[in-house]
């Protein structure tokens, strides 16, 4: 079949998968190109925003659909036209790495080069370079712990790439360990123990994602332990994730925790603001987007804890921008915010808005909150407001005393302190600061 016609017929097959809209706004553009060798196929996208996009949400559909209709495996290779028909970005990157050999199940995008470092991962990083550098020699096993949305999985992924091309011949193996307990309840049914036995003892490096799903299932623990125990024995590499420490994880077997402390046990934190924009600055030239400082700065202070949510958030700026054809300017990103991270995030409340909102419902003025008088009736406000502007906000105590007409911070210690208890005891108090709260995060 002509690949002209294994391109229409794959089209037909995704538009009865996909809704119309998604259909348009995704697939429509898309061009059929070259076919550059028996499997990899180029597919011409407007701008790399698309095409990662389109990469990422639709790439094994479309890979799916042109290997049906061409009775082989066909990969697309998403690249950007460079005429693109009406888009206002140039193109940069023009073609999207494609993924690293599948049965590895190493994601390609996920490397070293596009790590960003920072203090909060260093450690990490450098180990994990390391174990990619010099495999079982170093830490064995390696295990990185760090909250949700940190970069864990990149690193795994990035040591699987890493490794993949200084020694292509190698086996490396990565899985989250759900994965691998679905995969042995699987190969007990089948009664193919033993292959699954075969194909992980057989790995020059597994690496391990989300370790902690093991927990409290028995029988994945008790193989776990046995893999681990024989790719030890081998002098093979061992990488961990999770997003606690051994020592953490409930219900995990004490020799499993004694076993994942053996190697070397590094954390991840959330990065700093300079890393924040350092992330996004690195994925928008990923994306071949212009990204403005205001508008980094922006995004970087708006979301604080998870690189996940701050590239959801740079994403979404995109696709609006895209979609309404505007450049990513702070209006627009606040626009493609709205109702998501910006209801989410307390502290975007300034202590402004704080005293204000707690004076008006205490029907007092703000310069009374702001003042020094004594009277109950203000000073009691004032408190209230200086414990939710502790709450809802990240300012210091001394921030907070200086927005409240100067005073000395233990003052503010004080009330914090007071609020906090008698809200405890008090049922009207603690009524009036979580109506409060509930106004202020809205
Ligand atoms: P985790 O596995 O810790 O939950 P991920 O590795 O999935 O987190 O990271 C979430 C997203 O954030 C990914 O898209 C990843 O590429 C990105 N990310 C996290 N940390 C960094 C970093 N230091 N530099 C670049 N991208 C990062
Ligand atoms: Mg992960």
């Amino acid at each position: 079949m002509e690949m002209m016609e294994i391109w229409q017929t794959a089209l037909t097959e995704i538009k009865q998968v996909l809704s119309a809209p998604v259909f348009d706004m995704w697939i429509k553009q898309l061009q059929p190109g070259r076919l550059l060798d028996d499997q990899r196929f180029e597919i011409l996208t407007g701008n790399a925003f698309a095409a990662s996009y389109v990469q990422d949400h639709y790439g094994s559909l479309l890979e799916s659909t042109l290997s049906t209709a061409a009775g082989r495996i066909i990969r697309p290779v998403f690249v950007v036209d460079p005429d693109p028909p009406q888009t206002t970005q140039p193109p940069q990157e023009t073609v999207i790495r494609p993924a690293a050999p599948a049965t590895s199940g190493v994601d390609g995008r996920y490397t070293f080069d596009n790590f960003v470092v920072g203090s909060c991962n260093q450690f990490a990083h450098a180990a994990a370079a390391r174990v990619a550098d010099a495999p079982a020699t170093a830490y064995n096993p390696l295990y990185i712990q760090g909250g949700v949305g940190l970069g864990k999985t990149h690193l795994l992924h990035a040591i699987g790439n890493a490794l993949f091309r200084a020694r292509p011949e190698g086996k490396t193996l990565y899985i989250t360990s759900e994965k691998f307990m679905n995969q042995m309840v699987e190969s007990i049914r089948f009664n193919q123990a033993h292959h699954f036995r075969e194909n992980f003892r057989s790995v020059d490096i597994l690496l391990v994602d989300d370790i902690q799903f093991i927990a409290g299932k028995k029988g994945t623990q008790e193989e776990f332990f046995h893999t681990f125990n024989a790719l030890q024995a081998a002098s093979k590499q061992v990488v961990i994730t999770s997003d606690s420490f051994p020592g953490e994880i409930d219900h995990l077997e004490e020799r499993l925790r004694s076993r994942f402390s053996q190697g070397l046990v590094v954390d991840i934190h959330p990065p700093d603001l300079e890393t924040r924009m350092a992330i996004l600055k690195k994925k928008a030239a990923q994306e071949g987007m212009d990204l403005q400082d205001d508008v980094a700065f922006f995004l970087a202070e708006t979301i604080q804890t998870n690189v996940r949510e701050l590239e959801g958030a740079l994403i979404r700026a995109f696709l609006l921008a895209s979609l309404e054809k505007e450049p990513v300017t702070l209006t627009l990103v606040k626009e493609s915010l709205r109702g998501t991270v910006l209801r989410a995030e307390p502290r975007m409340v300034s202590m402004e808005k704080i005293i204000e909102t707690v004076a008006s419902y205490f029907k007092i003025r703000p310069m009374d909150i702001r003042s020094d008088k004594r009277a109950r009736r203000y000073s009691h406000p004032r408190q209230v407001a200086m414990f939710l502007c502790k709450q809802l906000t990240r300012h210091s105590y001394p921030d907070i005393a200086l927005e409240f007409g100067g005073r000395n911070h233990t003052t503010v210690l004080y009330a914090v302190d007071k609020i906090a208890s008698l809200k405890e005891v008090d049922t009207d108090l603690e009524q009036a600061v979580n109506t409060l709260s509930a106004m202020l995060r809205k």
